[in-house]
């Protein structure tokens, strides 16, 4: 017997906006049947507001009652927001997500994109995962301490700063060497050196550094352009992606389409002590609410977090919860039950149905 045997697992869940009450339920009725087939005891849910409902009820889309919830947690599920609808001041603040990843130092989002056998992948057999620094960047909402780091002198001109840093630069290059050592062995820089040549060029350059410690690893850079070119055209030729926060999350929108779909790409945020199981795509508010959305990438962004919990409490039951999770979802899309985007006709629930009846089948 481990000492983990009989540990409960404590994780949050927040709904947020447009199709979340759709994907997060989903995502907990998965968790909750691979948990079991894993032989882990039953996980202790704690639903925590975020979003309108939370702009509704406490004057805030991150109220401190979930702030301070979630650091009490060994992890959680965060829906899409649709921040863009809300009413001010709420559009204008840091967003969510954001807030979430500031509050808990989350600085690395890893954003996989994995093509299903018939999952409608522009690029088959793609697999590669996007490392994306998640802390400072080109996204100036993360670079200030009080404030979003964009302003407007006059009502004309607008200026925003973006930040690089070595430490933040190096804890990533580390997150993605490592990952590449798991996976196969390559990691490639994103960059846009030739322009940014500070900023970017100090990116590449600590990248570069941090590689000499990982000889093994086989290592590229291109300008964030170029590789836009080079994920169409040959995405099979990736394996980790190193890039900063804005490059990422628009380079990951394009690598999860490649792969089949935005509906199938997961994330996971981190820092050394904290995780979150994030869909890399928004709220969807195009089909919220009538039961189509694929819920696969909050499916398997929660498998992540079971994933790097299993590594932070050392407890295997988890990644075998977590592989439990990717083999169910792999054979319902094979077997032919697939949500709209993916060329099927399955709604989500009746998805979400048939990936916990796999799980209990196998
Ligand atoms: P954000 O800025 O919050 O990331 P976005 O503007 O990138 O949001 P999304 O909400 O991700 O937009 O939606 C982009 C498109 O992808 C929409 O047409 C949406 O319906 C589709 N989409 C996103 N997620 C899913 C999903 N889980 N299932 C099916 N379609 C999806």
């Amino acid at each position: 017997m481990t000492t983990t045997d009989h540990r409960t697992y404590r994780l949050g869940v927040l709904h947020g906006d447009g199709i979340g009450p759709e994907i997060v339920p989903s995502s907990v009725k998965i968790v909750d049947a691979a948990i079991a087939a894993a032989g882990v005891s039953p996980i202790e849910w704690r639903e925590l507001p975020l979003g309108f409902s939370a702009i509704d009820e406490y004057g805030s889309h991150t109220p401190e009652i979930t702030l301070k919830a979630l650091d009490d947690l060994d992890g959680w599920l965060l829906g899409p927001h649709d921040s863009a609808a809300y009413p001010e001041p709420y559009k204008s603040q840091l967003n969510p997500s954001g807030t979430i990843r500031k509050q808990f130092g989350l600085y690395a989002n890893i954003r996989p994109a994995k093509a299903f056998p018939g999952g409608n992948a522009v690029v088959d057999g793609t697999d590669l995962v996007i490392a994306r620094e998640n802390t400072e960047g080109f996204y100036a909402d993360r670079n200030t301490y009080r404030g979003t780091g964009e302003m407007m002198p006059t009502a004309d001109v607008a200026i925003m700063h973006g930040i690089i840093t070595r430490a933040a630069t190096e804890r990533i290059a580390h997150s993605a060497f490592q990952l590449a050592t798991r996976r196969r062995n390559k990691v490639t820089i994103v960059h846009k050196a030739n322009v940014l040549k500070m900023t970017t060029g100090l990116f590449r350059d600590v990248c570069r550094e941090v590689a000499e410690q990982y000889p093994q690893v086989e290592v590229d850079d291109f300008h964030i352009d170029a590789m836009t070119v080079h994920l169409v055209r040959r995405a099979n030729d990736f394996d980790v992606i190193v890039t900063e926060n804005m490059f990422g999350d628009i380079l990951s929108d394009l690598a999860g389409e490649i792969a089949g779909s935005l509906g199938i790409a997961p994330s996971v945020n981190s820092s050394d002590t904290h995780a979150m199981a994030q869909a890399s795509h928004g709220s969807a508010p195009d089909i919220a609410g009538r039961d189509v959305a694929n819920p696969i990438a909050m499916n398997l962004s929660s498998a992540m977090l079971l994933d790097w919990l299993s590594g932070k409490h050392d407890d295997p039951r988890l990644a075998d919860a977590a592989r439990r999770i990717d083999a169910a979802v792999t054979e319902t899309v094979v077997g032919g039950t697939r949500t709209r985007d993916l060329g099927g006709t399955a709604s989500c629930s009746a998805f979400t149905d048939a990936v916990v009846a796999a799980i209990q089948a196998a």
